[in-house]
């Protein structure tokens, strides 16, 4: 199934993932639903929050198709949170969509990898932008891109806290994954800073996480304390240059 959330390329529009809770065929929901909102109200079935909480496929925000895609077997037992540092946060759908492109033409162009990192974006606005999807090895967090779904709240997220909007997306989309099986029941939120050397995902929004359902106290990162990691610019589309031009595409990103 996570391929048809990530391969969807003739939709439109948003999709509620209340109604993806009770479909059996995504693509199909998605066009059924392609017309409005107001019908999305009526399927919640998880709570309000979830009735409010809209998926975006790749072909809505204009992704570049991707060089190749590696499925992994779920359910993942991680959900790893990262921040974008930048792009900084976007509040309309239009800039969000433009946050997404310009991740993946980071990622895909510069950096060479086969598509943009991270399993899903959220964005200011409140919507989910599909990345590379579920069951789809990512390129986000060493050693657990095979077994996690990786989750950037598009801004930096230091010192301020994300908008009740996107973190109640990124609960809805985590719930989704739960409900659809492609996230174990009994899974792991971590930070990106747990398990590798960075600021990721913003000491604010960490701090959040942490008091999150599923959220588990590991340290991954070979001895750095995540409490003194130093601040490490996290993705910026034009001015962070590869240190490794050529660096290969199963490379950890340091995003
Ligand atoms: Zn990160």
């Amino acid at each position: 199934m996570g391929d048809k959330v990530s391969g969807s390329v003739s939709t439109s529009g948003p999709t509620s993932l209340a109604i993806l809770m009770d479909s059996e065929q995504l693509e199909q929901q998605q066009l059924a639903t392609s017309c409005g909102y107001s019908q999305h109200m009526q399927q919640a079935n998880l709570g309000d929050g979830v009735a409010t909480a809209r998926l975006l496929s790749r072909s809505d925000w204009g992704a570049r198709l991707p060089k190749s895609v590696e499925h992994f077997q779920g359910p993942a037992p991680y959900v790893i949170i990262h921040h974008s540092y930048m792009p900084a946060v976007c509040y309309s759908t239009p800039d969000c969509m433009k946050s997404m492109r310009d991740m993946q033409d980071f990622h895909q162009l510069e950096r060479g990898w086969n598509d943009i990192g991270y399993s899903f974006g959220i964005g200011g606005d409140g919507m989910i932008y599909t990345g590379r999807g579920f069951n789809v090895i990512g390129a986000h967090a060493p050693k657990y891109n095979d077994k996690s779904v990786g989750i950037v709240l598009i801004g930096d997220w230091r010192t301020e806290l994300p908008p009740k909007q996107m973190l109640d997306a990124a609960k809805n989309l985590i719930a989704f994954g739960v409900f659809k099986g492609y996230i174990d029941p009994a899974y792991k939120l971590l930070g990106h800073r747990q398990v590798r050397d960075t600021e990721c995902p913003g000491g604010r929004l960490f701090a959040e996480i942490s008091s999150w359902p599923h959220f588990t106290h590991i340290n991954d990162t070979e001895g750095v304390s995540s409490t003194t990691a130093p601040v490490v610019p996290h993705v910026h589309p034009q001015a962070a240059a590869p240190q490794k031009p050529h660096q290969s595409p199963p490379a950890a990103p340091k995003v």
